[in-house]
């Protein structure tokens, strides 16, 4: 069994609310490409997501795709509790990567290298060799299915994963709704190949901006010892966090595996789901329930949800050993 979960102590574990693509700037730190008379500047961008529980900054700002790091060097009045992340959004023809904790930047709009010399690249330049990696932005908005997925995620046990829920990517008609690669996720999982959910907003905009139709919603809750940046590496690289795609009010408060049984306990009555193979294997209203996985599938993952529309996502548990990593 593969579970990232397994050395937690939940009892004393910190929540810190994290997300890994997400611009705060236009083009360009001075050049605010997006900004207009109803569009607040970043600092107001950066403001919102504070607002809204963020204390983990992977911001993933372009052109020049260049972290915004320390945050200190970008915005003013940083509150104290406020982490950040050196990240960036670099572009191929293949499709856009996330670099979360890396301080490689690329200065023109699409990357000059095939993919393997840029995440060669955003490795070399990880600035905690245990932390952080490559994150696959948008897979079906870039028409990244399972073959290329598969490559991708095969070059290095650092490609961390696929965004699962990239919330512009959902609302914006001009994506079509292809914001969401649950379903990827799973034929993903159901072939062996290891791979995290990631889930962001990447918005442009506030959080709160009306004209962005609606809240902006994803987020990583990461599950650390200590909330500094060396630890929220590791939780990124190690897969130790959970999607949420609001608030999140509701939470995981234990996910626990004995042999083949899953025990899962959330903060408040959910409907906690359990699936696997793109099928949800069981559903239970409940703050806590334990499942058993047969012997046919992979992998399980859980997803939980309130009345109120908060959804959390864990990581895959996985039952067999891997041929990706
Ligand atoms: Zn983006």
């Amino acid at each position: 069994m593969q579970d990232p979960y397994d050395e937690i102590e939940w009892s004393s574990v910190h929540r810190l609310h994290s997300i890994n693509h997400e611009h705060t700037f236009g083009a360009n730190r001075d050049g605010w490409a997006w900004g207009n008379e109803n569009e607040p500047g970043p600092r107001r961008r950066f403001q919102t997501l504070y607002d809204r529980g963020i204390r983990h900054f992977a911001l993933s700002n372009y052109y020049p795709s260049k972290p915004t790091y320390p945050l200190r060097a970008f915005f003013s009045d940083v509150p104290a509790d406020a982490i950040g992340c050196p990240n960036a959004e670099h572009a191929t023809p293949t499709g856009h990567f996330c670099s979360v904790g890396s301080t490689f930047a690329t200065h023109p709009e699409t990357y000059d290298g095939s993919w393997g010399e840029l995440f060669d690249d955003i490795l070399g330049a990880l600035q905690f060799p245990n932390g952080g990696g490559v994150v696959i932005n948008h897979p079906r908005r870039s028409d990244i299915g399972f073959e290329t997925s598969r490559e991708l995620l095969a070059y290095d046990p650092r490609v961390l994963g696929i965004e699962v829920w990239n919330h512009r990517g959902v609302v914006l008609p001009k994506y079509r709704a292809r914001g969401n690669a649950t379903a990827l996720w799973d034929e993903l999982l159901s072939a062996g190949i290891h791979t995290f959910g990631f889930f962001n907003p990447d918005y442009h905009r506030a959080w709160d901006c009306p004209r962005a139709g609606s809240l902006a919603r994803g987020r990583n809750i990461l599950l650390v010892d200590e909330t500094t940046e060396e630890a929220a590496g590791r939780a990124y690289r190690e897969g130790r966090f959970y999607g949420a795609l609001d608030g999140s009010g509701l939470a995981f408060e234990r996910i626990e595996t004995t042999g083949r049984t899953v025990t899962i306990e959330t903060n408040q009555p959910a409907a906690i789901q359990f699936i696997s193979r793109g099928e949800t294997l069981r559903t239970t209203w409940s703050t806590a329930t334990a499942y058993t996985i047969e012997d046919v599938y992979p992998y399980v993952r859980i997803e939980a949800h309130d009345d109120t529309g908060e959804r959390i996502f864990s990581q895959p548990i996985v039952t067999e050993t891997s041929s990706a990593c």
